[in-house]
């Protein structure tokens, strides 16, 4: 039976969005163990908001289910009364897909479970779980996975589009190491996914996104790093960018796969221990980070540290998760924001060219865009043994373009992003990991997904043939 009624505008009026919330709550409450929020309940306000803060959706019904049992109920009740359903992990996916207009949204942030096991190297963690909670757990044993580069991004949303962070390169991306899985599935039967069980969803899990179920728990491999490494930025003056640039490419292209970080055109912080004035200016940065023994760090890390000189150098040792927070600045909750990403082949001294030129006056001073060098154990994994099959690229480049309201309008910085993509596709090759992607349609879907769509369609086809989970970087069933 379909509960959903649109007005002439597309958008539910508020009683009647009130109403609807009222009679889904009414639907499971009692058996259902968390919180739910109804529009005009308290809390209603803040449940429905997403880190992007351009996002501005009314769900009918926000559940924040305390158990599995409470994910099935949400799921059952959305798939029963044919709505809209929204999962969010930790609300950072860039077009919102952590909400929904007049459905149900089923937030994980209760389930918060973490077990790490140091002698297997193992960690179970609930779909709730943010970066910084899993880092501060698992360094706790001088172990990780590679997480996010801002703790409050969600480990669900993160790992099952790719996962990229610091030590890609040295241990892969994120779902690389993911073991198995836990999944309420759009029927509500819960499974699990693994190398041994519903091999065909595991697979597609590592890369496919949220279309195929609900993933309650996570279990993942664990690598021995820090928890003291060696790590900082450098900032450069504008004017040296481009020298900057190639000498990072030359040097990292060469580096061990120990060595991570990335190129930043970014503005400085406006803060210590950037020199006064640098602050706030567009400068280049590059992230360095070793991974290896301590013992080593200088030495490899020394082409890069010594180039310069730079107008703030900051490299040392430090916990794994103090560089985890080093971006932590340049991502306020309930920003706006806008994002765009694109693989290089190589970076060319004129892709160089056209990113120093694109970013030279950049719409905000929280506008950035990160180049990151692939390669390393990302290149380990076969192209058909998860669903990322794109792991030749060598290079690339995140546009993560964040405002605050008081500046120029939306449309402004979406234009900046939007026109430094298009100024970069001469020098970019079709598909992305989608984590760093807002919304483009199917053809970008499908194009991200390469020789391997079909394989995708058919476990679409198994698992949720109605397409019960399509708010996400969606992959329709054969027949939708
Ligand atoms: C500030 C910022 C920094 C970022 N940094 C990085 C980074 O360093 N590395 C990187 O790889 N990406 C990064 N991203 C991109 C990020 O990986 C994606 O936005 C990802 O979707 C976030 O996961 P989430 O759980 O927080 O998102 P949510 O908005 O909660 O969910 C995003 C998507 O994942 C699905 N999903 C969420 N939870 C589940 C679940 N439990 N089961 C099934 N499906 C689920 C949803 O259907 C939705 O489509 C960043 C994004 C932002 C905004």
């Amino acid at each position: 039976m379909g509960l959903r009624a649109e007005s002439a505008c597309g958008r539910v009026e508020n009683m009647e969005l009130a109403t609807l919330g009222a009679a889904l709550a009414d639907g499971i409450q009692g058996t259902f163990s968390g919180d739910l929020y109804r529009p005009g309940d308290p809390g209603y306000e803040e449940a429905r908001q997403v880190w992007n803060g351009m996002i501005d959706r009314r769900p009918a019904l926000v559940g924040t289910p305390s158990d599995e049992d409470g994910v099935r109920a949400l799921v059952n009740l959305a798939r029963e009364k044919d709505l809209p359903l929204a999962v969010r992990g930790g609300a950072h996916s860039i077009s919102g897909h952590g909400t929904c207009e007049a459905g149900v949204v089923i937030d994980l942030s209760l389930l918060k479970s973490i077990e790490v096991d140091p002698a297997a190297k193992i960690a179970r963690a609930g779909g709730g779980v943010k970066w910084g909670e899993l880092d501060d757990a698992t360094q706790r044993h001088g172990l990780a996975v590679t997480g996010g580069r801002d703790p409050d991004t969600g480990i669900a949303g993160l790992t099952l589009a790719s996962g990229s962070g610091w030590l890609e390169r040295m241990y892969g991306l994120t779902a690389d190491s993911l073991m198995s899985a836990r999944v309420v599935l759009a029927d509500g039967s819960l499974v699990t996914a693994s190398a041994f069980q519903n091999e065909d969803l595991f697979w597609a899990l590592r890369g496919g996104g949220g279309n195929f179920g609900v993933v309650t728990e996570f279990t993942y491999a664990l690598h021995e790093v820090g928890p003291m490494i060696t790590a900082g930025m450098l900032l450069y003056p504008r004017p040296m960018a481009r020298e900057v640039a190639r000498h990072y490419r030359d040097w990292i292209e060469a580096a061990p796969r120990e060595v991570g970080g990335g190129l930043a055109f970014i503005c400085a912080p406006p803060h210590d221990p950037v020199p006064p004035e640098a602050q706030g200016k567009p400068m280049v940065g590059v992230i360095v980070a070793h991974f290896g023994d301590l013992a080593d760090a200088d030495e490899a890390l020394r082409p890069m540290v010594e180039f310069g000189p730079p107008a703030m150098a900051m490299v040392q040792p430090m916990p794994y998760t103090a560089l985890q927070l080093i971006q932590v600045d340049a991502f306020p909750k309930g920003a706006p924001g806008y994002f765009k990403a694109e693989f290089l082949d190589e970076l060319s001294d004129d892709a160089i060219n056209t990113f120093i030129e694109m970013t030279a006056e950049p719409t905000s001073p929280l506008a950035q865009v990160l180049l990151q060098p692939l390669g390393g154990a990302i290149t380990d994994v076969g192209t058909d043994e998860t669903a990322l099959p794109f792991r030749d690229a060598k290079w690339v480049y995140h546009a993560l373009t964040v405002w605050t309201p008081d500046m120029a309008p939306d449309e402004v910085h979406i234009k900046y992003t939007k026109d430094l993509a298009a100024a970069m596709s001469k020098h970019t090759r079709p598909g992305v990991f989608l984590n760093f992607v807002a919304d483009e349609g199917r053809d970008r879907v499908r194009s991200s997904y390469g020789a391997i769509y079909d394989r995708l369609v058919a476990v679409k086809d198994r698992y949720d043939p109605n397409n019960l989970f399509r708010l996400n970087q969606n992959i329709p069933p054969s027949g939708g």
